[in-house]
């Protein structure tokens, strides 16, 4: 299936501050991603990149085409929470209403209904004829969402989207998304800074460090990456074992006389089984000892 968007080669710099240096993804039809980073890694300058908010080098494509931020039917297709600014002395109903209006080629012949029903999608409905400045962050935090829903969009661009809700509202705006994209085919990227809003939402991940894709792909299998032993034998461990396992591709560490430590022993647990075999040791535990895969990114 073809990929509705695909980031090549960007990279965008602040004066001398290069903040993305080469990032390359692809999001498919249907499918959530999220993207990871510490504080600062440079998630949301990714994001207005690739919506054309800042001059960049590079390349993206939606749905095939390089993306154009003056061609406004593409850009109607692609709803966007970064940055939202609202109406203030406005309702959350007109907010909204104003945006739909403002839409070239756009059916408006349903318009009322169809913003009662995102206010509700978001839990608003009670608040609509309520004005903007009266909301906490959270409340924003939902308009700005059903804002990004307004035109019923093919890609959902959304920074930080949990931001300021509540557990029960993190829940609710999960479920709402997933069945968004499950229903309508829709796929979206999020930014978040930690894995655990992540993984429960997206099968995929992209994780951006140092302004490069540290690790690009799903969940299952970074967690299978991540893979790590201790192994208790019955000999000391020499330089000689550690320097054999080593040759075998083995990330490998003596943390006490007759222990050894494995790390990303998905692929490595057999050759250092077979090294320790060679040279008469027994085995007398293996011992599973991931590491959280938090870690892998701070
Ligand atoms: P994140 O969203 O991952 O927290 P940002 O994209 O906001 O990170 O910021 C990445 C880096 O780029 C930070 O060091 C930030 O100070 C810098 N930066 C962001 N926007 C600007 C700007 N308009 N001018 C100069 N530096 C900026």
């Amino acid at each position: 299936m073809e990929n509705i968007l695909e980031v090549r080669h960007l990279q965008k710099a602040f004066g001398r501050h290069e903040v993305l240096k080469d990032i390359n993804f692809t999001v498919g039809q249907g499918k959530i991603v999220g993207l990871l980073g510490k504080n600062g890694s440079g998630k949301t300058t990714l994001m207005k990149s690739v919506l054309g908010l800042l001059n960049h080098s590079g390349e993206v494509y939606f749905e095939g085409k390089k993306l154009d931020a003056k061609d406004t039917h593409a850009m109607n297709r692609i709803g966007v929470l970064v940055d939202t600014a609202f109406f203030e002395d406005m309702t959350a109903f007109d907010n909204l209403e104003i945006l739909l209006m403002s839409t070239p080629h756009r059916d408006n012949s349903n318009r009322k209904k169809n913003i009662m029903e995102l206010l509700k999608f978001v839990g608003l409905d009670e608040n609509a004829r309520e004005r903007v400045k009266g909301f906490s962050f959270g409340m924003k935090q939902r308009l700005a969402l059903a804002q990004a829903l307004l035109n019923e969009p093919k890609l959902l661009i959304l920074d930080e989207p949990f931001v300021g809700l509540d557990p029960l509202g993190i829940t609710i705006v999960k479920e709402k998304l997933t069945e968004l994209c499950s229903k309508k085919q829709a796929s979206i990227i999020f930014s978040s800074h930690q894995l655990s809003e992540v993984e429960e939402l997206s099968e995929e991940l992209v994780v951006i460090e140092d302004g490069h894709v540290k690790y690009f792909g799903t969940y299952a299998d970074l967690a299978r990456q991540n893979k790590e032993y201790r192994i208790i034998t019955d000999k000391e461990v020499t330089e000689e074992l550690l320097d054999c396992l080593k040759s075998y591709g083995c990330d490998v560490k003596k943390i006490s006389e007759r222990q050894l430590h494995l790390s990303h022993g998905e692929k490595t647990l057999d050759p250092a089984l077979c090294c320790l075999h060679e040279r008469k040791f027994t085995i007398y535990e293996i011992i599973r000892e991931d590491r959280p895969l938090e870690t892998l990114f701070s």
